[in-house]
């Protein structure tokens, strides 16, 4: 008998379960159809005995201090500041996001301040009258040489999409500066987790009131589980039999190698922007965990249209389609639809944990808490 379902046990359905279990008392069955907790950022030692993700590098950055606060309940931290290398068609290896000295090495130049780096963004920036797509976002900043040298290539393979046929927020994610910081981001608290994501994970599914069933379908538990009310952080379309037809999500294959050596690269992840190679990133573990080893864990990835769901689409057509699902969830009661699929936000991490304590306060607002005396028996929603 649970108060709750959570379908998913990822950062929202993990958030929301220890929130629920602790601060309202209440009984939690979480579910995963993968055999462990911890989602996409799940993390496991290899043979080699190196902490690799098994979904693609995971790296938690924030400006938020509630977010990194709560999540420090359950963990301790390793500083690490990302940075990104990109692998040019000639092997030049650059800094990206593009900064003065990508600018200089790319150019045989030495501009020196940051004034000289923004003319020299200006004298081939094309004007645009309404920033829209991310091609827009990209040529109007740099040009259309720059544009084509970093993102063309890498977006078409990463989306199956050209820039100009995605909306402005996707490259919007990648800055550009005059300046030579070379981080991939500037948030405030940038670590990762000392021991890893799924001790985190594990560290907040510990509870009495918490049942955690991995390897579960919702589909092989659904009527047969008794609870009143539930959290779905699967795909949104997927919860509504994809009623108004699929909704696109994006999708990757990794490929994982461990190398009888001890470094692959010289920097967390090197993006390979040109379309001459069939994948977008190789990302290297020990750098981003700081772990000693003789070897080391490297991951490729490589875009693909069919696979697990890991990126909403971000394009007009997917955020009507969205919104026809959205109303339904918004006309389903009891079920609370939370994350990066079941609400199709391009998020990152921080950003899905802060969706979740705010699911929380709705709740704790609007659903009364289970009385030791009521007898009005649990109810199994969505069965
Ligand atoms: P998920 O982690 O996807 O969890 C949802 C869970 O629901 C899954 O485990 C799934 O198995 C389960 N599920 C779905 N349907 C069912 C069902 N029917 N029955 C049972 N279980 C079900 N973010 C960052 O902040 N920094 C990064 O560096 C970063 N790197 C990333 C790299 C890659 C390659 C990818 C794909 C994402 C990256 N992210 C990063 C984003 C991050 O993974 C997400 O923000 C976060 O994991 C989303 O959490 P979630 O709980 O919404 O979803
Ligand atoms: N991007 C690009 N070239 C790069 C890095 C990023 O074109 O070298 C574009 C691409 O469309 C990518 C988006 O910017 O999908 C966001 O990049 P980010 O590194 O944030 O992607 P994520 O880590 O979420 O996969």
């Amino acid at each position: 008998m649970f108060d709750w379902l959570i379908v998913g046990a990822g950062f929202a359905g993990a958030t929301l379960a220890e929130r629920i279990a602790t601060v309202r008392g209440e009984r939690v069955l979480i579910i995963d159809k993968r055999d462990h907790v911890a989602g996409n950022a799940f993390d496991e030692q290899d043979a080699a005995g190196i902490l690799m993700h098994r979904y693609g590098p995971h790296i938690f950055h924030t400006n938020s201090d509630a977010v990194f606060a709560h999540l420090s309940r359950f963990t301790k931290w390793r500083a690490y500041e990302h940075r990104v290398l990109a692998r040019l068609a000639d092997g030049k290896m650059v800094p990206m996001p593009i900064n003065r000295t990508t600018v200089n090495r790319l150019n045989d130049l030495s501009l020196v301040t940051e004034d000289e780096v923004e003319a020299f963004f200006n004298a081939r920036a094309e004007h645009v009258a309404e920033i829209r797509s991310s091609e827009d976002v990209v040529v109007s900043r740099v040009g259309r040489e720059l544009y084509e040298t970093f993102f063309r290539g890498y977006t078409r393979k990463q989306w199956g999409l050209d820039p100009s046929e995605l909306d402005k927020s996707v490259t919007s994610r990648v800055p550009t500066r005059a300046n030579t910081d070379d981080r991939y981001f500037t948030d405030t608290h940038q670590f990762m987790p000392l021991d890893g994501y799924t001790a985190m994970f594990k560290r907040m599914l510990d509870h009495p009131n918490i049942t955690v069933m991995t390897g579960t379908e919702f589909g092989a538990i659904k009527g047969k589980v008794p609870y009143r009310r539930m959290v779905w952080t699967g795909p949104v379309d997927e919860f509504f039999d994809h009623r108004h037809g699929k909704l696109p999500y994006r999708s990757l294959t990794f490929k994982h190698e461990t190398l009888d050596r001890e470094w692959a690269q010289p920097c967390g992840t090197v993006n390979y922007p040109g379309e001459e190679v069939p994948f977008t990133r190789i990302s290297e573990y020990k750098h981003l965990t700081g772990q000693v080893n003789a070897k080391t864990t490297i991951t490729t990835e490589f875009p693909a249209a069919e696979g697990d769901p890991y990126y909403p689409v971000p394009r007009p057509e997917n955020a009507e389609l969205y919104k026809r699902y959205e109303a339904m969830a918004d006309a389903t009661p009891d079920v609370w639809f939370v994350g990066r699929l079941a609400t199709y936000r391009y998020y990152n991490m921080d950003q899905v944990v802060a969706q979740a304590l705010a699911t929380f306060r709705r709740i704790e607002t609007s659903v009364p808490l289970r009385s030791a005396n009521d007898a009005t028996g649990l109810v199994a929603t969505g069965a």
